[in-house]
């Protein structure tokens, strides 16, 4: 793209900071309100099987992460370093909070969506629609009116090897889905994605944005209409290299996605603004820490996180 410039920052801070922060800037004063032109990219901890899924519990002054294959929910402190938090987790994947801070977890092979009550007791928060079981809840937003969105992709079903088919799978398509805790009625409301995946609200909540990490590998932007339904859902960016995965909204609108070489950033009008280069390609992030100004990537066997400039849109 020759609007990009390339800045590659050989300097590497003292003390924590692993690696060097590359950036591919397209818009040089918008990306400067999005990155602090010292930020660097931090390694806070590796070996983990495949990260995913990270939340910031505001309450308790943490991280929750998810190791997939491990099947263990991971906690991170920024003194205290990285310990269990939930195991088994029933290979959960995409985390959020909901209004209330309680944590809500789409597992795999729990195939549901679940709810951590303050106590700690874990329990179903939805995990069928029309009587059939979901393929595989994969990430989840709960917006301020306490309802529940989350994508339910066939990533998590097993693929027979004989037959090519995915094992188990009662649902005829992969669906975007609305459940709402209060009447606990599930809508399912988008029904033409490959492989619906990483979910976000716009800062004012009438927006809706949805990764589709099938062969599309693209977002795409919905309206959110006052029934709960939602209309449009044409393509708002395309996600290259790789797949957008997971995706946050900032407090201005802008969408970060999660992609093969990093964290890619768009203005609220689709347009690329630069991206955040990770030593390996992110499924996930969010923003997080005490000023909600740290964004927390999880990638493959890590968790990165990078300072900068903008607080995540919501909770
Ligand atoms: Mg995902």
């Amino acid at each position: 793209m020759s609007n990009v410039l390339l800045l590659s920052l050989t300097f590497v801070a003292p003390g924590l900071a692993l690696h060097a922060a590359d950036f591919q800037i397209a818009k040089p004063t918008e990306f400067r309100q999005c990155v602090p032109a010292d930020a660097t990219v931090t390694k806070l901890a590796g070996d983990f099987t495949f990260t995913e899924g990270p939340t910031w519990i505001k309450a308790g002054g943490f991280l929750v992460f998810s190791d997939i294959p491990k099947d263990e929910l991971k906690q991170w402190k920024p003194a205290g370093g990285t310990t269990t938090y939930r195991q088994p987790s029933y290979n959960a994947n995409g985390n959020t909070t909901d209004p209330d801070g309680r944590l809500i977890t789409c597992e795999h092979s729990g195939r549901r969506v679940a709810l951590q009550e303050k106590s700690g007791t874990v329990r179903t928060l939805v995990d069928s629609f029309e009587g059939k079981k979901f393929n595989s809840p994969n990430d989840v937003v709960v917006k301020s009116d306490g309802t529940v969105w989350f994508t339910d992709p066939d990533y998590g079903l097993k693929t027979n090897p004989a037959t090519k088919q995915k094992e188990g799978r009662e649902q005829p398509g992969n669906f975007v889905y609305r459940h709402d805790p209060k009447s606990g009625t599930t809508t399912a409301l988008v029904k033409d994605f490959v492989n619906p995946n990483g979910l976000a609200f716009s800062p004012d909540e009438k927006k809706l944005y949805v990764a589709d990490s099938g062969t599309p590998k693209h977002i795409r932007v919905f309206d959110v209409k006052a029934d709960g339904t939602v209309s449009g859902g044409q393509v708002f960016c395309k996600i290259d290299p790789g797949a957008p995965d997971g995706i946050r909204v900032d407090k201005a609108g802008r969408v970060w996605s999660s992609a093969g070489d990093g964290v890619q950033i768009f203005a609220p009008d689709g347009s690329l603004v630069g991206k955040i280069l990770v030593p390996e390609s992110p499924a996930n992030l969010c923003f997080g820490g005490d000023d909600g100004r740290t964004l927390f990537i999880t990638a493959r066997k890590s968790l990165y996180s990078i300072k900068v400039a903008v607080a995540g849109a919501g909770r």
